[in-house]
């Protein structure tokens, strides 16, 4: 599965050519039109990257950028911001306001893409780890192990990626049709209760004794590995 974009932009053509570009590029593409959309969207479901219009009505790319990084669960999330041009004291004022890059308009294509891939590697180098960790369970991916306070943990090949799907994405919440998606892909059909069915024995093999269950069900919504599990705080 591609990483997966929100794009926040009110002019139509510019997120439709944004949009054509990065789904032939392999993302996942999403997009909003206004800034409190975008807003109630982001507090249901965390994408890897946004691509954040300064002048938005609703609510402003600058106010949102600044809830966004008030919230835990989106303080690390890649935000590029759009505007427009020789508006210098706004570039200033974007960074300070927590968005990663900055781009003005009008801009080409490929430099948008450019940045999108920049950004995306360097937020997410769990991606391309060998090992991954959190809390007390360890995965080890060129050993196919994995480990729970230091014993290993049996895992058949389904639990062991979508274990392996969420801690790659710590926090963030998957409907059971993108847990189908990302781990068994999308070319196949199975009944989305197959998801849950999956996730029970995920749980068994990794909650042996009297342990914290790191896999949140989000009723309504799907599942998510806490991202805060095993942490102090
Ligand atoms: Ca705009």
């Amino acid at each position: 599965m591609g990483a997966r974009i929100l794009i926040v932009e009110d002019e139509e053509p510019l997120t439709m050519l944004l949009r054509y570009n990065l789904e032939a590029e392999g993302y996942e593409v999403d997009t909003a039109a206004r800034g409190d959309d975008a807003d109630t969207r982001l507090k249901e479901q965390t994408p890897d990257l946004v691509v954040l219009d300064w002048m938005l009505p609703g609510l402003s790319g600058i106010e949102l950028c600044r809830r966004l990084r008030a919230r835990p669960e989106t303080r690390q999330l890649p935000i590029i911001m759009l505007t427009a041009r020789g508006e210098e004291s706004e570039k200033v004022r974007g960074l300070a306001t927590g968005a990663d890059d900055y781009i003005v308009k009008p801009f080409s294509v490929p430099e948008l893409l450019a940045r999108v891939r920049a950004l995306l590697r360097r937020a997410n180098p769990e991606r391309v780890a060998s090992v991954l960790t959190i809390g007390d369970i360890e995965l080890d991916r060129e050993k196919k192990r994995v480990m729970r306070s230091g014993r290993p943990i049996d895992l058949g090949p389904t639990e062991y990626r979508l274990l392996e799907f969420l801690m790659e994405r710590p926090g963030r919440v998957f409907s059971r049709e993108q847990l189908l998606d990302g781990v068994w892909g999308s070319d196949i059909y199975i009944d989305e209760r197959t998801v849950d069915v999956h996730v029970g024995r995920l749980r068994k093999a990794i909650n042996r004794g009297n342990v914290a269950d790191p896999i949140r069900t989000v009723r309504g919504a799907g599942y998510a590995l806490d991202d805060r599990f095993g942490r102090a705080n």
